[in-house]
């Protein structure tokens, strides 16, 4: 089922563009919205697009993922294991506020008389761009542009350049850099489980604050995780009008007041460096230190050189990622190209921001582009982000999956807890415990376990990457093969096969059922996986085995029972439909009553008690849906088809992880009219609001879905076997031509899809043997480009 984009700006105010977001006049009902989608990160460190002026603002965070802060889970019952803290990630101090008063009248978006606006997030340069033309009371004009950025090489800084001219008169001029840590937050609708937890009083508690000369310094710490934030603020300003400054600061605030006595025609350039550091070891005092260190080098480099590093970190970024198009049909798409290869830019650049420094951490549901979902992490990262950053960033995916090897130790304490076998990943998390208030559409989801091996799977066969495999992937191999072995039994009911009961899948509209098939699918994956990889390791590596067998106790008849297991696995399967079914009872449900649910009640969550839900036939997201795209090998399309037809028209789309999926299986069954509905509400989920909640930030599964729409979908990539290979459907458009580049096992390659033929050129590389259909296809130094034609299916 689809929804429909929501979010409509006058498109005379939001022209289409290929490189850029451009919003050319202000508007305060999209005020929200725009604080997510202009919003800038690089991982580590996120703003939301707010004005430099402090207002007005929706939500006006400044967040660093994996900076948070706990609090007990009260439940109204209690019940053995449930989580017992929750994590939430909190607002740090905000830095970038710079206010502006000509003649003492404040420059105030709302009120002001703007002669011209233009405000983009410009994805070329990775910069938040502002220029204004504002007329104030006393009809003085003056000319205000900025540009924020915050820093892909240096994850500790953002920066604004922020430059102001008087055009057609003098005047007094106030410009006031100022930083604010335990600023009320926004309102939270609680009735919303999608939204982040309200912490009442201060969160952030200080430990020190100075100045010295135009730089400030604020440290604080948190009270029960017991983070310590600091964050120091230093402005500079160029002028030959005259001025003075002066510099105020207590311990939630910092200032640098300018004023100017300033002359038409006479630019005021200020240039703000904010920098934060964050730990849960060092000493307030060492941390204001770093913080100084970093303040120390900036301030030396300027915003010009911190600007030239972003852009050449951009031209990188692009040159291994970008996925461009050209001449799609209009009609179809109801979509011009441009605007289509804007989505497609902005999905992109939204996933770096989610990620590049994400580094010892993992990548929030929403990035650091709002609070929603508290900062956690979840298996939107292994198996909608990790696919794109794995054939572009290879070394991001390898930190997010060391980052799941960290918290193995946790892992295995939650499975003991549970009185499992082996290691439970939990479902939600920053710190690595389970932060999951509800436990059936949170703990149950035991996927996540063989979810994150998947994506280890797929890790190392595109990079070769043994030695992460064997240094850290098979211990997780094995401690998961362990849980699958441990939580599931061999029936008699179901004629001695393996089941896995009380479990929920990803469909999140039923809960707590025998065997979810996208749980045993996906657990068939991880125990053959984790057999094949500790075989091979006995086989080749006799040391390292030994060590792993010592550490994890390995006897070598457990890997015989996950074979087992796996090969007895049961997969619900319905005789009459020919289709899987989505569990064991999945059938005998009541249809849902689509014609009369009203089409102001989605998401179905908000609306209706989950037992009403979870009684009838109605699904949330992709399930059965889902397992056929990431295990597509095993599934013919006659099968997809019919599983597709079935329960399409059951999926809700409630969760905006599901429209990237679909699209892609109606491309692989050929339902072009499908394939675009769908993908272009997963292309524009944010961008237009496909889901009605872009204010609480981006979908960043989703857009690393629209990635996965594609290449896997449009381009017919296929890797499931360790081997790459490309079965592209002829392109539903006309001329239509995709092109995409992808690192693998340290080469480029790009694919050009056009409507008959596919040209395969290698990049950078010594050779590459890759799969056109079913003809090896070998590329070489000398050889480097391959053309071949798209067979009519
Ligand atoms: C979806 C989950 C997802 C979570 C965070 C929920 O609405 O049902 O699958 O992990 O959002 O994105």
């Amino acid at each position: 089922m689809l929804h429909h984009e929501r979010l409509r700006p006058p498109s005379r105010d939001y022209p289409a563009d290929e490189w850029n977001v451009i919003e050319k006049g202000f508007h305060p009902e999209f005020l929200a919205q725009l604080e997510t989608m202009l919003a800038l990160g690089n991982g580590y460190l996120g703003m939301r697009g707010c004005p430099e002026e402090g207002g007005p603002n929706a939500e006006n965070s400044t967040l660093i993922n994996g900076f948070y802060e706990t609090r007990p889970i009260v439940y109204g019952e209690e019940a053995y294991g449930f989580a017992k803290t929750g994590q939430t990630i909190c607002n740090v101090t905000d830095g970038k506020i710079i206010k502006l008063f000509v003649d003492e009248e404040p420059f105030w978006l709302p009120d002001a008389k703007l002669l011209s606006y233009d405000r983009r997030l410009n994805m070329k340069s990775g910069t938040l761009d502002r220029e204004a033309l504002w007329e104030t009371p006393a009809g003085k004009q003056v000319l205000i542009a900025s540009r924020r950025l915050v820093s892909f090489a240096n994850r500790h800084v953002a920066a604004i350049s922020y430059c102001v001219t008087l055009v057609n008169a003098e005047a007094f001029v106030v410009i006031s850099s100022e930083m604010v840590a335990n600023a009320p937050t926004a309102y939270v609708d609680a009735a919303d489980p999608r939204q982040t937890r309200a912490f009442s009083g201060r969160v952030l508690h200080p430990r020190s604050s100075y100045s010295k000369d135009r730089r400030v310094v604020l440290c604080h710490a948190t009270e029960k995780s017991r983070l310590i934030l600091s964050c120091a603020t230093e402005t500079a300003l160029e002028t030959s009008c005259p001025h003075a400054y002066k510099v105020v600061h207590t311990e939630d605030f910092g200032q640098v007041a300018f004023t100017i006595n300033a002359r038409p025609g006479c630019p005021i350039q200020l240039s703000k460096y904010i920098v934060y550091h964050t730990s849960s070891r060092a000493s307030a005092e060492e941390l204001c230190g770093r913080a100084e260190w970093t303040m120390d080098r900036v301030t030396t480099q300027g915003f010009q050189q911190l600007l030239v590093a972003q852009e050449q970190y951009m031209n990188d970024f692009w040159r291994r990622s970008d996925v461009r198009v050209k001449d799609i049909r209009e009609d179809r798409t109801k979509r011009t190209t441009v605007e289509i290869q804007q989505a497609i830019r902005f999905n992109l650049f939204h996933i770096l921001q989610a990620s590049a420094r994400a580094e010892d951490v993992g990548v929030p549901a929403k990035g650091l582009t709002g609070r929603a979902y508290e900062g956690h992490y979840f298996w939107d990262t292994e198996i909608y982000l990790l696919p794109f950053l794995i054939y572009t960033s290879p070394r991001l995916a390898r930190n997010l999956l060391s980052f799941r090897y960290k918290m193995l130790e946790q892992a295995r304490a939650r499975a003991r807890e549970f009185g499992h076998r082996g290691a439970m990943f939990p479902w939600r998390t920053i710190n690595g415990e389970e932060a999951s208030a509800y436990y059936a559409a949170g703990t149950a989801q035991y996927h996540i376990n063989a979810d994150i091996m998947y994506a280890l799977r797929k890790y190392v066969q595109a990079t070769g990457d043994e030695q992460f495999l064997r240094d850290c992937g098979v211990e997780m191999l094995v401690e998961t093969a362990r849980l699958w072995l441990d939580l599931g039994f061999f029936s008699d009911a179901k004629a001695g096969k393996f089941c896995i009961n009380a479990v929920t899948g990803p469909d999140e509209y039923n809960t707590v059922v025998n065997n979810n098939a996208y749980t045993n699918l996906m657990a068939r994956e991880n125990l053959r996986y984790a057999a094949q990889t500790v075989e091979s390791l006995r086989a080749t590596e006799p040391d390292a085995y030994n060590a792993l067998a010592h550490k994890t106790a390995l006897e070598p008849s457990e890997v015989e029972s996950w074979l087992h297991a796996a090969e007895n696995m049961y997969v619900p399967y319905d005789e009459k439909l020919k289709i899987i079914r989505q569990d064991d009872n999945f059938l005998d449900r009541e249809p849902w009553d689509f014609r009369n649910t009203p089409s102001d009640h989605y998401p179905l969550l908000l609306f209706y008690h989950p037992l009403d839900i979870y009684r009838k036939q109605v699904i949330k997201q992709a399930d059965v849906v889902l397992a056929m795209f990431l295990l597509s090998d095993a599934f013919p399309v006659e099968a997809k088809k019919r599983n597709f037809e079935f329960y399409d028209p059951l999926t809700t789309g409630d969760s905006s992880l599901s429209s990237c999926v679909e699209a892609i299986i109606a491309a692989q069954t050929g339902d072009t009219e499908k394939a675009i509905r769908y993908g272009m509400a997963a292309l524009l989920m944010d961008l237009a609001d496909v889901g009605g909640n872009v204010k609480d930030g981006c979908h960043i599964a989703s857009m690393g879905g629209t990635w996965m729409m594609l290449t896997y979908g449009l381009g017919g990539m296929r890797d499931n076997d360790g081997r790459l290979s490309f079965w592209p459907r002829r392109a539903p458009q006309d001329n239509a031509i995709l092109r995409f580049p992808l690192t693998y096992r340290g080469q480029m390659l790009e694919v050009e899809i056009g409507v008959e033929r596919v040209e395969y050129t290698l990049r950078e590389g010594e050779g590459l043997v890759i799969r056109h259909e079913t003809e090896e296809v070998q590329l070489t130094r000398e050889h480097p480009v391959a053309v071949r034609s798209v067979s009519r299916r």
